[in-house]
């Protein structure tokens, strides 16, 4: 069973909540923010594995976030997957493009949403 910490980063409870079953019955241990500022205070006090960004937020948005954390020496080997409406083409190429290293599309597939968290942890073990 995995057991590394993800932080989710999003504003809509729904989400959250599947986010949460997917994520916990595979054995992570699951944090939550509802915005940007709070998602970041927890990525630098934390330190999870990986951070899952939901693009659209309220105030700063995911893209922001991602790009403050990629430029912040705390948080930038933490992996962020953006998390993108599913008809948004652009969000998932800007998404890149800010520093994400892959996205899933909402509402969210269990076994894509653990395939693509996992792949995204998995080349940071074993590292120093
Ligand atoms: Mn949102």
């Amino acid at each position: 069973m995995a057991s590394e910490t993800i932080l989710v980063i999003e504003d809509n409870a729904a989400n959250r909540l599947l986010a949460e079953a997917i994520l916990q019955t595979a054995g992570y241990q699951v944090l939550f923010a509802g915005d940007a500022e709070l998602g970041i205070s927890l990525a630098r006090s934390e330190q999870p594995a990986l951070i899952l960004m939901d693009i659209s937020l309220p105030g700063m948005d995911g893209l922001a976030a991602t790009a403050r954390l990629r430029g912040d020496a705390a948080t930038r080997s933490i992996p962020v997957v953006a998390l993108t409406a599913h008809a948004m083409q652009g969000d998932q190429e800007r998404a890149l493009s800010a520093g994400c290293v892959a996205y899933v599309s909402k509402p969210f597939d269990r076994p894509e949403l653990l395939q693509i968290v996992a792949g995204a942890i998995g080349p940071r073990r074993g590292e120093p």
